[in-house]
């Protein structure tokens, strides 16, 4: 039987009813309603469990008070992608999670959508809500623009540096602008988002341009009084196993790219059955949008428990209304199939007796036209000059302030060992990291370092 992949399944009306917003935003008197459940508390838990230590309460207070640009302030002066990360923040494990409104009534405050609702109006009317320092003569160099690069050059402009940013891609947004699901960030919103924190003055941007190829960090050492690395994990990781070569085994996260891009996402060719191996946010994010573009079977296959995925509660909820089925405690043995994928050929795990994964012998099979690997990413190929800086099961090593071992070289988001692959976190390493780097460009300008 020939695979059966094809494009436009479903009608253009029913795609764009798919991929609509997931949380429409609030209106001014939903707004006031939800900005009223805040206790204002004194110790704001929310404020702690958030990466980036947005003051929650305040801004919230600040809804209240109709004073959008000051609770925006607030907001995005912690966190510049504060935007992005009202609509693709898993609110549910951070701050909702902490809200103490959780044990009065089983319902946080909404969060998430409050600052959605504070950060838009500064965005859509483009208000510039911060400035420079007086210009320091110094130079640094900031290497990927997503969230973590994006977010460190915003702030070291901020403290009157020069900064430029590289990036092997023409657009800028890392996985913001290539990863995030469709339905996440409708629109072009990535992009505004980039034009508002460019817009601040003092950051050059050079797009097209490949750390490990065009240029090097021995070079930038040289040419730069300082250097960030933001390149992210841009490498997929290999299944191992017979038959992943065959056409139809894809890579989820090069899929979800061709999507994020496409301007008729009725053309992209999709499968009748397809089976996603993994079980972090990538694999739910591909298994959902393939449903919405009209996969008829679509089945996740993990080799752990359900608890273990990587996915938060809330994704895997969203998986399984979207009508996607969880197979958890099965891992690949085979890709099956001569000139193209037909299926895959699982066993099935369990626990030992001492809690570790063991095979079980017994097996089964899925059919599939597409097999999509969503088993995370790593650092790729030939980025780093080889033994130039320490690096641990694959990740830069960085210390409390993101420096990297080596001298003058800072690290933060995706690429780092112990961040935890969400954007706001990465915004945060790149906020602290700039931090440090003005730090220690002010401290040597002064002769003291
Ligand atoms: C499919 C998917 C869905 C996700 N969904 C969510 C979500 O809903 N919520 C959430 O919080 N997080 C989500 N994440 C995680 C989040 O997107 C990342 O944690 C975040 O983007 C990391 O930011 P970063 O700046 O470290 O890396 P990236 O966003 O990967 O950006 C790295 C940048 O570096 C550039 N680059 C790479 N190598 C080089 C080089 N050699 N030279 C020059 N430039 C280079 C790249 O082009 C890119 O612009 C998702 C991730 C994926 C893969
Ligand atoms: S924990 Fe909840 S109620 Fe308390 S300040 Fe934060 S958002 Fe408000």
């Amino acid at each position: 039987m020939p695979p059966d992949i094809r494009t436009n399944r479903l009608s253009r009306e029913e795609i764009a009813r798919n991929f609509s917003e997931l949380h429409p935003p609030l209106s001014r008197s939903e707004a006031l309603i939800e900005a009223d459940r805040c206790y204002f508390c004194f110790d704001a838990p929310c404020t702690t469990a958030c990466p980036t230590g947005i003051d929650i309460p305040l801004f919230i207070q600040k809804i209240r008070s109709d004073n959008l640009r000051g609770s925006a302030h607030t907001i995005l002066a912690e966190n510049i992608m504060g935007g992005m990360c009202a609509r693709v923040c898993p609110t549910e494990v951070l701050c909702e999670e902490a809200c103490v409104r959780n044990t009065h009534e089983d319902k946080p405050v909404e969060i998430g959508l409050l600052q959605r609702y504070a950060t838009d109006p500064v965005l859509d009317d483009h208000v510039q809500l911060f400035s420079r320092a007086a210009a320091s003569g110094h130079r640094v160099a900031v290497v990927g623009g997503g969230p973590a690069g994006l977010s460190c050059a915003h702030r070291l402009a901020m403290l009157g540096h020069n900064v430029t940013l590289f990036d092997r891609e023409e657009k800028l947004g890392g996985l913001n602008e290539y990863g995030i699901a469709a339905y996440k960030t409708v629109g072009d919103f990535a992009q505004r988002e980039i034009r508002y924190i460019l817009s601040i003055g003092g950051i050059e941007v050079n797009s097209g341009v490949t750390l490990g190829e065009d240029i090097s960090i021995t070079r930038l050492r040289d040419e730069y009084d300082a250097v960030f690395l933001g390149v992210g994990l841009a490498g997929v990781h290999r299944l191992g196993i017979e038959g992943e070569e065959l056409p139809g085994v894809e890579s989820a996260v090069e899929y979800i790219a061709d999507l994020r891009q496409a301007t008729d996402k009725g053309e992209l060719p999709v499968g009748r059955r397809v089976v996603v191996i993994g079980g972090g946010m990538t694999a739910i994010d591909v298994a959902v949008q393939s449903k919405r573009l009209g996969a008829e079977q679509v089945d996740i296959v993990y080799r752990r428990g359900f608890d273990q995925m990587g996915a938060s509660d809330y994704e895997k909820r969203l998986a399984k209304t979207s009508g996607v089925m969880i197979h958890t405690f099965a891992r690949p043995l085979k890709i099956l199939g001569r000139e193209h994928a037909s299926g895959v050929l699982f066993e099935r795990t369990d626990r030992d007796e001492y809690g570790s994964l063991a095979d079980t012998g017994e097996t089964y099979t899925l059919d599939a036209d597409v097999v999509f690997k969503a088993i995370g990413q790593r650092l790729r190929d030939g980025v780093l000059e080889d033994g130039s800086i320490r690096m641990q099961t694959g990740k830069i090593l960085v210390d409390d302030n993101h420096a990297t071992s080596l001298a003058g070289v800072w690290a933060g988001g995706d690429c780092v060992l112990g961040g935890d692959d969400l954007t706001v976190t990465a915004v945060q390493h790149g906020k602290v990291a700039a931090i440090a780097i003005d730090d220690f460009l002010r401290t040597r300008e002064s002769g003291h370092g």
